[in-house]
C-alpha cells in the first residue's frame, strides 16, 4: 500500500518519502504510532531513583566508568545462580549436599575486602541455602526460573527476568505465583511486596504470556527465610502498569528535549540521597562526589545495619 505524506497525500512522484536520520516515529503525525519505549524493571527504577543516574546508565556514550564491584551484588548474585541450577538438577538430585559444589560453582569473588571476609560470606551464604531448600519440595518444577517474560502496552515494550515463576492450585485451576529471591541485610514485609513494580510488571506480564492468572507476588528473603506476600488485583497491577507508563513517558520527554538541544544536566537532574553512597557513578556525579561513598564491601560488613538495597 502506498504511504500517504504527512499532509495525507501520496509522496511526490509516488516515491517512498526519502530516510531521515531523526526517529520518525518521534514527529508525532496524527494517526501514526508512537514509538514503544523498551525497557527493563531496573532501567524505570534507574530514572525513578534518580535521572541522572538513568542517564549516565543508559543515555550517555560512553558511558562514564562505574566505581569497583560491590560484595554484596556478588553474594547476591551467587545466590541467586547456585538456586537457578538446583532446580536445574534432576528432582532426585536436589539434595541440600549439592549445595557446597553448586554455590562454589557459581561464586563470584569481586568486592570483598579480603579472604577472611569473603569465606565468611560464603558460609553464610551456603547456611541460608542450606536452610532455604530445606523448605522445598524437590518434586516441585517451577513453570520458570530465571525466565524472560515480556508484554507490550500503548505505551510499553517491557521485559524482564523473573527469578521465579511458581504454578500453584487456586480455587479455579493453575495460578501462577511471581518469586524474588532477596539477600539483603534488612527483612521485608508485605508492603515491600504490594509496592515492587517490578514484581507487579513480571506479575502482569506473565499472565499474558501463560495465559493464566498471576496476581500473587513473593519476596523470599533468605538471610532471614521469610516471605512477603501480596495478593495483586486486575486494578492494582494495573495502577502499577499506569505508573510505569508514566515513568517511560517522562524518560521519552527527557530525552526528546536533549534531542531538541536542552542541558542534559537539566533534562536528567540529580535525586541525591543516602543512595548516592552506594551509586556506580558517585564519583562522575557533581552532586554525588561531594557526598562520602562506601567502602565495596560495607554491606557485607556490617550485615546489621539497614542500608543500600540488595537482591
Ligand atoms: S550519585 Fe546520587 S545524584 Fe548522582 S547519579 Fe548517583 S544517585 Fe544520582
Amino acid at each position: 500500500m502506498r504511504r500517504a505524506s504527512p499532509a495525507g497525500r501520496p509522496a511526490a512522484g509516488g516515491r517512498p518519502p526519502r530516510p531521515r536520520d531523526t526517529q520518525p516515529e518521534q514527529l508525532g503525525f496524527e494517526g501514526m504510532p508512537e514509538r514503544l519505549f523498551v525497557c527493563t524493571p531496573s532501567r524505570l527504577g534507574a530514572y525513578a531513583d534518580c535521572p541522572r543516574r538513568y542517564r549516565y546508565s543508559y543515555v550517555d556514550r560512553p558511558a562514564p566508568p562505574k566505581g569497583p564491584p560491590w560484595a554484596h551484588n556478588s553474594l547476591g548474585a551467587s545466590v541467586h545462580t547456585a538456586l537457578k541450577n538446583w532446580y536445574a538438577l534432576p528432582a532426585d538430585r536436589r539434595r541440600p549436599e549439592t549445595l557446597p559444589t553448586l554455590l562454589k560453582g557459581t561464586w563470584v569473588r569481586e568486592g570483598y575486602r579480603d579472604d577472611e571476609q569473603e569465606r565468611d560470606a560464603y558460609r553464610r551464604a551456603l547456611g541460608w541455602l542450606e536452610a532455604y531448600v530445606g523448605g522445598l519440595d524437590p518434586a516441585d518444577e517451577p513453570i520458570g526460573v530465571e525466565r524472560v517474560v515480556a508484554v507490550k502496552t500503548s505505551v510499553l515494550a517491557f521485559n524482564g527476568r523473573a527469578d521465579r515463576i511458581d504454578s500453584r492450585p487456586g480455587p479455579q485451576g493453575p495460578e501462577l505465583v511471581i518469586v524474588d529471591y532477596k539477600t539483603g541485610r534488612t527483612g521485608l514485609d508485605s508492603d515491600d511486596a504490594r509496592g515492587s513494580q517490578a514484581l507487579a510488571l513480571y506479575a502482569y506480564a506473565a499472565e499474558r504470556v501463560f495465559r493464566r492468572p498471576c496476581r500473587r507476588v513473593e519476596l523470599h528473603h533468605l538471610p532471614s527465610g521469610t516471605v512477603a506476600a501480596h495478593e495483586h488485583s486486575v486494578e492494582s497491577l494495573a495502577r502499577q502498569v499506569t505508573r510505569a507508563e508514566e515513568t517511560a513517558r517522562d524518560i521519552m520527554a527527557a530525552e526528546r528535549s536533549v534531542a531538541d538541544g536542552a542541558d542534559p544536566d537539566d533534562a536528567f537532574p540529580t535525586a541525591p540521597g543516602p543512595r548516592c553512597a552506594w551509586c556506580d557513578y558517585r564519583r562522575d556525579c557533581p552532586t554525588g562526589s561531594a557526598m562520602p561513598g562506601k567502602e565495596p564491601w560495607a554491606a557485607v560488613e556490617r550485615f546489621a545495619e539497614p542500608s543500600a538495597e540488595q537482591d
